[in-house]
């Protein structure tokens, strides 16, 4: 089909300021959630980034609209009667400079949309359109620059990707040797929430696993890539880390990070077109299997607490049950907050958004601690490291004696002998 071959063009930059894009890896299934969207604006009403900024270019409607002129270009209707014409240069930058970027990722939209459509997979293909012009943010090829030099995006020395373990503990973690379980510490854990790192060492330490950590050969999940818009770079890492794993006799991979999760879940087997030959869980997943069949045991914290479901986790990875069968162990006082589960509302710290747009991270952070604030609560418990570094920033910007805990920190407190 002809259609199909023109979505091989490569992007092709002219001399004039049009260029031709490839809109490669844009599918039919993508293309009929383009096309379905009625511009009714609903979705504002869900969407964190518009709620922060009251900017009608954080509405997604504003992204789909523009997703589809530039479409319309080279693969629309309009397409088949007018012919294939480039997109001016000026759209791009537009699209780049107000409001591609005023979005974490968080997918809300979705089942804000009157249509659920799934928006999240059209905001990641316009990204990598915008990645292919060479439009992208500065602030976002400053992470990208970062993850092809050290292998992580926050520009730390990739040699200290492991210094978690000398500096917090426990001793005696196995470094990239051959395990039946890999911990996959991903690089917030590794290198900004490494508390999250030991606790979760501790835990399997304590469940007498035979595990092991990547070591240096552990690279970025690819998240952030799939951030800049660089999704050839988000397979590369992939494929890099499946290869690593397998090398090591990996029968299971744990994260602790709800990023880390989706990629090495769904993305991964999109990412590389096959299915994954290994398990992967999320810690939450893990503890709740311990839990069940009483291997872990653990004593109820008292104090009242409430628990904030990663958009990666709940929304987009379908784990809302296991978080909660952990806690209803771990404390014995839990209450919910209104927005939760797969309504649940996003930190802020999806999409690289600390990077791109701090003032945006931090009004989204705001807003999900003030709901959380709602419940009175002494501890606000997550399950995710991205989570956990933007609700203790948004408490520590409110002077708020609230407790911020990883879930994986909870546990390893209230381990009983
Ligand atoms: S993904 Fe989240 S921030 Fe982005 S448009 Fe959708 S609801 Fe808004
Ligand atoms: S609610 Fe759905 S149909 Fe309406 S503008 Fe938003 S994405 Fe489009």
């Amino acid at each position: 089909m002809v259609w199909l071959q023109k979505s091989n063009l490569r992007c092709v930059i002219t001399l004039t300021d049009e260029i031709f894009l490839s809109l490669k890896n844009l599918d039919g299934y993508e293309i009929i959630n383009m096309e379905t969207c009625t511009r009714c604006g609903a979705c504002a009403n869900s969407c964190p980034a518009y709620i922060a900024t009251k900017d009608n270019h954080a509405i997604p409607a504003w992204k789909g609209i523009e997703f589809r002129r530039l479409f319309n270009r080279q693969r629309g209707s309009l397409s088949a009667i007018l012919g294939q014409r480039p997109v001016p240069r000026g759209w791009l930058r537009n699209i780049s400079d107000r409001g591609l970027y005023l979005c974490s990722l968080c997918g809300r939209c979705m089942p804000g949309c009157v249509f659920t459509i799934q928006n999240l997979e059209l905001w990641e293909k316009l990204r990598s359109i915008i990645f292919e012009a060479k439009e992208v943010s500065p602030n976002l090829m400053r992470v990208s620059e970062s993850l092809e030099q050290k292998l992580n995006p926050y520009d730390y020395d990739p040699a200290e990707r492991t210094s978690w373990v000398k500096e917090l503990g426990p001793v005696d973690v196995k470094i990239g040797q051959k395990a039946e379980t890999l911990y996959f510490v991903g690089c917030t854990s590794a290198y900004q929430e490494k508390k999250i790192a030991s606790s979760t060492a501790n835990i399997l330490n304590k469940m007498n696993e035979d595990w092991s950590i990547f070591g240096l050969d552990e690279w970025c999940c690819g998240d952030p890539h799939i951030a800049v818009g660089d999704q050839d770079k988000a397979r590369d890492y992939a494929q890099h880390n499946i290869e690593v794993a397998s090398s090591l006799g990996a029968k299971r991979i744990i994260t602790s990070c709800a990023h880390c999760y989706r990629m090495w879940q769904w993305k991964y087997p999109q990412l590389l077109g096959k299915r994954n030959d290994i398990e992967v869980l999320h810690i939450t997943q893990y503890l709740k299997d311990c839990l069940e069949s009483d291997r872990l045991r653990l004593e109820g914290v008292s104090g009242k607490l409430t628990y904030h479901d990663p958009c990666y986790l709940s929304r987009l990875g379908g784990i809302v049950n296991e978080p909660r069968s952990v806690i209803s162990k771990a404390a014995t006082n839990f209450v919910e907050m209104k927005e939760r589960t797969f309504d649940t509302y996003c930190c802020g710290g999806g999409g690289m958004t600390e990077f791109v747009n701090k003032d945006l991270w931090t009004k989204i952070g705001d807003e999900r601690f003030r709901q959380a604030k709602k419940t009175d609560p002494e501890l606000l418990v997550s399950a995710c490291p991205f989570c956990h570094r933007s609700l203790t920033q948004a408490a520590q910007r409110s002077s708020s004696n609230i407790q911020i805990l990883d879930i994986a920190e909870l546990v390893a407190k209230q381990l009983k002998d």
